[in-house]
This record gives C-alpha cells, structure tokens and sequence, in this order.
C-alpha cells in the first residue's frame, strides 16, 4: 500500500475537489450585505440620521432620534484640545480612514507590510511627534497622544509601526545622541524615508530588561556588539537599529546605532503571530558587529539613561488601546444599527445596548485617564508609576471592550473585515509589550508602598508551613 505524505495527500484532496478550492473568497459586502465593513470606517465628526432606526424608534416611540457615531466625542473631548491637537486629530483621522481603512485587513490577514503608505505617514506631519527641530514636528505630547490614537483606532499595526519608529528609535537619538548624530539621522526619519528600530528586549531578558546580555566590547576605532534581541518592531525592514548593549568594561548598559547593512547583523521575521500581525517584529543576531565610535550615543550610559525615552512612549502605547477602543466603539455601534434580527436592529436589545453603553463608559474612562497623564507629563509631573498605571489600566479595561464588541457582532465579531476580531487580536501583545500589565502594575505599587516586589523573595532552606 502506498502511504502519502499529508503534502500529497493535500494536493490529491484538492484535485478532487477542485471545484470550489482555490476560489477567492466573496466580496465580504456582497457575502453579508446586512452590515458595512470596516474598510469603508464610519465617518467621524458627523452628527447624523439612520433612516432604518429612526423608522424603528418612530415605530414604537413616535420619536426622532439623533446620534453621534463617533464614541470619542460623546463626553466631547475635542474640547479638551487646543486647536493645534484638534487639526492633527482630524488629520490623521481623514488619512486612516481613507488610506489604510481599505487596505488593513488583506496586509493583517497575509502579515505583510504595506511599504507603500511609508512616505504617506511621513508627509503627514506627526513623525517624530514631540521632537523639536531637525525637521520633526515638535507636537505637543497630548498632540502626539492623539495621532497614535487615531492611527490606532483604524489599524494599531500602524500605530506599533509609527510609534516603535517615533517615540523609541527617534527619540533615543534625540534625547540620547550627539548633535551630530541628530543633524544626520533626524531629518530623514522625520519624512520617513529611512525607518528605525528599537531593540531591548532578548531572548532570555523580557520582563528582566535592564539584565540584558548583549555586549559591547571596546576596540580600536569603534566597538564589537555580540549577542541576540527578540521581538524588536520593524527591525525587519529599518535602516538604522538602536541596540542597547552592555559595556563589558563599566558593566553599564550602552545605546548604539546600527546600520542595516552591517557584516555580522542578521535579523529574521518571528512568524505566526495572532496580533499586531501587519508589524514585522524580528528576531536578531549580533556576531562580532562592528560599531565606528562616531555611532555610539553618547548620552546613553545606563539603563537609568532608558527612562526618559520610556517615559514618553509608555504613555503613547497607553493610547494605542485608546484609540483601538474607539474604533471598537464606532464599529459595533454601526454594526448593531445596521444588522436586524427578529426583526428588528440588533441595538433595539437592551443587552446589546447595555453592552455598547459598557464599551462607552470604558472609552470615556480611558480617555481621561490618558488625557490627564498627558497634561501631568506636559507639567513636567508624571512620575513612572502614574505613567504605568495608565498604561497597565487602559490596556485592561481595553481587553474587556474588544471581547464585548466581539460578541456584540456574533459571528462576525471573528472575521477581521468587521475590525473588531482584529482589534480583539491586537490588544494581546499591547497588553505585553512596553511592560506586561503584571509589571507595570508591580511599579505603581513601588511608588506607592515603597516595597519594590519584582524578585521573589530568596528562597529558603526550610519551609516554615
Ligand atoms: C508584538 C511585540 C512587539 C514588541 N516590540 C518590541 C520592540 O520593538 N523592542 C523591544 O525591545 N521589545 C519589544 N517587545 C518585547 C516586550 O517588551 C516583551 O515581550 C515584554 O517586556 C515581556 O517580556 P517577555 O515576553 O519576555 O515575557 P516574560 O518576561 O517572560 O513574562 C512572562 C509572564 O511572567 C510575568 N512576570 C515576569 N516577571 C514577573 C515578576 N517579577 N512579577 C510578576 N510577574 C512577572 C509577566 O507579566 C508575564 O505574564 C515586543 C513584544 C511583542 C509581543
């Protein structure tokens, strides 16, 4: 008897079956014409009339209803910004909608990057968010907090991809580098015509970081880096990665900038994951990589040194769920409109009404929260703990308004093309990334008990139980 292999076995199937295998899939708006998808999002900034419900509402309550569509206004922040914040939300808002509504779901399902929107981010005025000068914009960081928001709401791949690019690698070279180094990398960064990383993060050092193992060793005219990163966002794909190393003379941990092509730099796509999946986060190996002293960044010299950059893009990821839950937020309040059952819209049920009331109450709650650690930083106030409650907070209360709007759109709340699967997706490795919310948690609770708890007590001889 002949054994196939399941590869065979596979292409026998399909030729048998070839009728229907390798067909594309349907339109998915001629697939389920009840409901829109999220590549045409809702329109913001709008108030308006659904014809459907008002039919509806006049039916049973002989009442004219209007709504707002967009969850971010119904407390109506838009008047906690200055005008400045307000035209870089709108827009960011009119390019996502427009640009990478359409396009998100294909590159998420096939976990490739749309290169072609690269020049488009740059030219739209937030790369480099609060830097000043050298061609960046020089926002404010609410500013810079509602850009990722708004990235984020329609696809929070981009938002990694901007603020991994921005608020990390960017930012290390403004605060961190020479001013050589800023004149000469800045201004092309800025337009993003050259894309930089941001790696920390190894293989045996996650949550551990400041313990990290890749070494810097000093030679003549430079420095041999040697070890590995893990998980490092765009590093696939960016011209310059910032690599944190240990100085193997004063032990300290070192910033330098590595270029792409550098003999000894291997870097490799991590396949396969469940979110963020537009994002080419990669795995790299350092062998004997030589970095000319001209490239180390001279205000880096600690671990310590970190903190400033981490102090910025930890509130930025604290509005990426933000932003996320937002968009959530205008899907299911679109879907539950449009889509009937038993006759009538799905938002005509007070469960689902109370569940999309719940998401709306998180989004108002999220918002505030990120706004007033904004304003904190702004007044040069925010310590690391306000700023890790934010982050580990938003990130939580996110996660519980991705799985409700989930189920709020049934079986389509699994299917990316309606947003919210996707949305459910992403906000895993947000809810680890930039400090797990176990961590972020453990160092609010240093600041405000003054017991650090990150190290398991030593382990003893003798159990006293
Ligand atoms: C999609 C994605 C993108 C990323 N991008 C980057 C990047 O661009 N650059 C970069 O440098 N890094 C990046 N990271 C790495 C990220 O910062 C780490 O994944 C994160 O810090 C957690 O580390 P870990 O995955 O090794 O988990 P671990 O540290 O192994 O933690 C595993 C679990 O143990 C818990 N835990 C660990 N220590 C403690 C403790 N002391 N007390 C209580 N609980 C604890 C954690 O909370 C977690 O639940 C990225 C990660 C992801 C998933």
């Amino acid at each position: 008897m002949t054994v196939l292999s399941s590869t065979d076995r596979d292409e026998a199937e399909k030729k048998v079956k070839s009728s229907y295998f390798d067909l594309p899939p349907m339109e998915v708006s001629v697939a389920f014409p009840q409901a829109t998808p999220a590549s045409k999002f809702p329109p913001c900034s709008k108030y308006f009339i659904s014809r459907d419900y008002v039919c509806f509402k006049k039916l049973l309550l002989q009442s004219v209803c209007y709504y707002l569509i967009t969850a971010s206004d119904y407390y109506h922040f838009n008047e906690l910004l200055t005008p400045e914040e307000q035209a870089v939300r709108k827009r960011v808002r009119e390019f996502m909608e427009k640009e990478v509504a359409p396009i998100m779901t294909e590159y998420w399902e096939k976990a490739e990057f749309p290169f072609h929107i690269i020049p488009k981010f740059g030219a739209l005025g937030v790369v480099g968010g609060s830097i000043k000068g050298y061609g960046c914009p020089g926002l404010s960081i609410t500013a810079n907090a509602i850009a990722t928001a708004e990235i984020s709401r329609v696809d929070a791949s981009c938002g990694t991809f901007v603020l991994v690019h921005s608020s990390l690698g960017m930012l290390t070279i403004a605060l961190c580098g020479s001013e050589e180094q800023k004149q000469k990398y800045l201004p092309s960064l800025a337009q993003m015509k050259t894309v930089t990383c941001w790696a920390l993060t190894e293989p045996d050092n996650g949550s551990d970081a400041s313990a990290l193992q890749t070494t810097a060793t000093k030679v003549e005219g430079g420095w041999v880096l040697t070890g590995q990163k893990r998980w490092i966002g765009n590093s696939t794909f960016a011209d310059l990665l910032i690599i944190l190393a240990r100085n193997t003379t004063t032990n300290q941990v070192n910033g330098f900038i590595v270029k792409k092509d550098a003999p000894g730099l291997t870097v490799t796509k991590i396949p396969n994951k469940i979110g963020l999946r537009i994002v080419q986060n990669g795995d790299i190996l350092l062998q004997n990589v030589f970095v000319p002293d001209e490239e180390r960044l001279p205000g880096l010299n600690s671990f310590q040194d970190t903190s400033k950059v981490l102090a910025v893009s930890r509130v930025m990821v604290a509005w990426q769920p933000i932003g996320i839950s937002m968009g959530v937020y205008d899907m299911c309040h679109r879907y539950l409109l449009e889509r009937k059952q038993f006759g009538a819209p799905l938002a005509a049920f007070q469960i689902n009404q109370q569940k999309l009331v719940k998401i709306l109450g998180n989004v108002q709650a999220m918002f505030l929260m990120g706004w007033r650690l904004c304003k904190l930083y702004e007044a040069g106030k925010m310590t690391p703990g306000q700023a890790s409650l934010g982050k580990a907070w938003i990130t939580s209360k996110a996660r519980e308004t991705a799985s409700l709007g989930r189920e709020l759109l049934g079986g389509n709340g699994i299917v990316g093309d309606f947003l919210v699967a996707k949305a459910f997706c992403d906000l895993e490795p947000i809810y680890t990334y930039e400090g797990t919310y176990d961590i972020n948690t453990l160092v609010t609770a240093r600041e405000v008990t003054g017991i650090a708890s990150f190290k398991p007590a030593a382990s003893r001889s003798r159990s006293r139980l």
